[in-house]
Formats: structure tokens, sequence, C-alpha cells
């Protein structure tokens, strides 16, 4: 990652702060998405806020909690399937 200078940043009466283009970009923020800020003692943290599929990088996942998209789920079900098959399959011969 290219270095980028230390900014100091207006806050305006709402609390709004403008991270700078070279940032967004920098950092892969896009403009109709969000950012997932963590505060931790001073200071907050701010991360893109895509969740990607733990699996194959997606963003279309389920959900925060389950980082998996509905494909590899899909593909999980299926293994699952062949898996238990296959167990059935052994304890009957
Ligand atoms: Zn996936």
């Amino acid at each position: 990652m290219q270095n980028l200078p230390t900014y100091y940043l207006p806050i305006d009466k709402n609390g709004r702060v403008v991270i700078p283009k070279p940032v967004r970009d920098a950092l892969g923020f896009s403009s109709a998405g969000f950012v997932r800020a963590t505060v931790t003692d001073d200071k907050m943290i701010l991360e893109s806020g895509r969740t990607v599929c733990k699996f194959c990088g997606n963003e279309n996942v389920i959900c925060e909690d389950l980082p998996i998209c509905s494909d590899c789920i899909e593909k999980v079900n299926e293994l699952n399937e062949l898996y238990n098959g296959r167990i059935q399959k052994n304890e009957n011969g």
C-alpha cells in the first residue's frame, strides 16, 4: 500500500468528517457503501465495511455473523449430502 500523509480533518457541526479521496481509493471505501468503525481507547479505526465470503471472497454474504455467500452455502450443502450419503452407504454395506 502506498504511504499517505497524516490528515487533519475538520469535523462539521453534525460530526461529519470527509475521508480524503486518496484514502478512500487506497482502502476501497465506496461512496455508497459502509465503513466499519471500531473505537478502542482513544482511537477510532475505520475499515472497509465489506464483509466477504470466507471461502471465495464473494461480497454477497448471507449475514455479517455468517460470512459465507449463497453459492458456497449451496456447495457445502451438496458436500454434506454427498458425505451423509457415503456414510449411509458404508453403514449398509
Ligand atoms: Zn463463497
